[in-house]
């Protein structure tokens, strides 16, 4: 022991440190704590200000049966992995006032990105801000993204460096340089554009690789047809926009009447294991899922459900994808017919959907850059977009070998997105031709807080590897007779 210990104020006092010994006063010293004693166990998050999809709510749980930390897995419950411990988590409707706030604050971005990006203008202006945007881009989200994803989830594919620039999109004025600011207008008809058409959808359009496009009318949907080239200029597929409206959106049965039912509804929507299957750090998709009919086995394994068993919302929006898929097919056989478009050229005809994957999506679910070009798959995807805003972007792969129409990411792994198109409450989007599947590749960012996508597509039993499998497609794939009536012509 130091010698000074027990020097105090210079008065050296003599103690035996042998002979120390404790008081019972000291020893028996108790005072009672005041006031409510705090759970080390959180609760299960509440509800309060909460609709059911907020962040918070999808992170996770500490169980109130064995207090072990859960994973949120089903859409509508709490569900302790240990014990089975399951809770209602009951989804609340999403308010009309929030959905419109958020259409809104989309619409500005979407305006100002269009701004931005040049849509309408020539080639030269776009260039430069590409090239603007990608030098500034210095806000690594790629990083901050996985550092905060808790439980190490990945998406639909392989996790891609997310190179996302929306989050900083309302901003990046700081980024591009002064000049260039001044000069972009959305006014068209001040730069003569490189193939002609005034483009009103896109808020990021490559017309050096885009370059044939048209504006088309299905029912009381507009829509947008994009066609996209392979290395030598041959349409390999098109992707068409349907945009709908208020007066869509209202009708019966319509996307306003499938919302309001598949947020309360359990349809089975679940987040299923996507890495390291099985292994404690296992991932989970970032989104909640549940298939029907034909089973969708690729990459991540989804429970399915036959269409005999689907709901009638699920049935409607086969319907409604029905008639999208085959009315975009046909316009795009219209507008290739005489053009001699080579080996990729996209099929004249569709196969009829035997598949619906439905996904529901929370507070900032995303979905990475992916193809779905499993040799299984059909010709044509079909997408139903309800509720919140999103924005779907894509690329060509570096494979596609286009790097003479269009730049690299500053990071120089990827090229930058040709095309960037709003999906809001109701639109529907199509995508026509295997080889879009190996030459380019997609992205979904959510911009709202409650979203779903139902997806149709055509499964080859043919393609398929077992008899058993082939059986199991043609039963769970087959369209119920009674929901024929549910068939879709586009509300005319
Ligand atoms: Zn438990
Ligand atoms: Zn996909």
């Amino acid at each position: 022991m130091c010698d000074k210990f027990f020097d105090f104020a210079g008065k050296k006092v003599a103690i035996d440190v042998n002979k120390l010994t404790y008081t019972k006063a000291f020893l028996s010293e108790r005072t009672q704590f005041q006031g409510d004693i705090p759970s080390l166990k959180p609760p299960i998050p509440g509800s309060e200000g909460c609709h059911g999809t907020e962040k918070v709510l999808r992170r996770g749980f500490v169980c109130a049966d064995c207090g072990c930390c859960n994973r949120r897995l089903f859409w509508n419950r709490w569900f302790c992995e240990n014990r089975g411990f399951t809770l209602d988590a009951t989804m609340q409707p999403y308010p009309d006032h929030v959905l419109e706030e958020e259409a809104a604050k989309f619409d500005g971005l979407m305006s100002r990105r269009r701004r931005q990006n040049a849509v309408n203008r020539g080639s030269a202006v776009s260039d430069l801000v590409e090239e603007a945007e990608s030098a500034g881009d210095t806000t690594d989200r790629s990083i901050s993204d996985k550092q905060m994803t808790e439980d190490s989830e990945v998406d639909e594919s392989d996790i891609d460096e997310d190179d996302s620039d929306m989050a900083g999109a309302g901003q990046s004025k700081k980024n591009t340089n002064g000049t260039l600011e001044s000069t972009v207008r959305e006014s068209p008809s001040e730069v003569a554009l490189d193939n002609g058409e005034v483009d009103l959808l896109a808020t990021r359009l490559n017309r050096k690789v885009i370059r044939l496009m048209q504006n088309l009318s299905f029912g009381r949907y507009t829509a947008r047809q994009y066609f996209l080239p392979d290395i030598d200029g041959n349409i390999i597929g098109s992707l068409t926009l349907f945009t709908s409206n208020p007066q869509i959106n209202a009708m019966a049965n319509g996307p306003n009447d499938l919302y309001r039912q598949l947020e309360l509804l359990d349809i089975g929507l679940r987040r299923n294991p996507a890495a390291i299957v099985g292994h404690k750090l296992e991932g989970l998709t970032r989104h909640f899922q549940q298939n029907f009919g034909a089973r969708y086995k690729f990459g991540v394994s989804v429970q399915s459900k036959g269409f005999d068993e689907a709901p009638e919302v699920i049935l409607r929006a086969l319907h409604r994808l029905r008639w999208a898929g085959q009315s975009a097919v046909k316009a795009t056989t219209q507008m290739l017919t005489g053009r001699d478009c080579g080996p990729n050229a996209p099929p004249t005809e569709t196969k009829d959907f035997n598949e619906l994957l439905a996904l529901g999506f929370m507070e900032d679910d995303r979905i990475n850059y992916h193809d779905d070009g499993e040799k299984e798959l059909g010709p044509t995807v079909a997408a139903l977009s309800l509720g919140s805003p999103s924005v779907m972007r894509f690329r060509p792969k570096i494979k596609s070998g286009l790097g003479e129409f269009v730049a690299k990411r500053s990071n120089g792994k990827f090229f930058m997105d040709v095309l960037e198109v709003p999906m809001k409450h109701g639109d529907m989007m199509v995508m026509h031709g295997p080889a879009i599947q190996q030459l380019y590749e997609y992205a979904v960012e959510p911009m709202g807080g409650r979203r779903f996508s139902l997806t149709c597509r055509h499964i080859d039993p043919e393609k398929m590897a077992s008899d058993e499998d082939r059986q199991d497609a043609a039963v769970k794939g087959a369209i119920p007779e009674y929901s024929h009536s549910f068939a879709y012509n586009g509300d005319i």
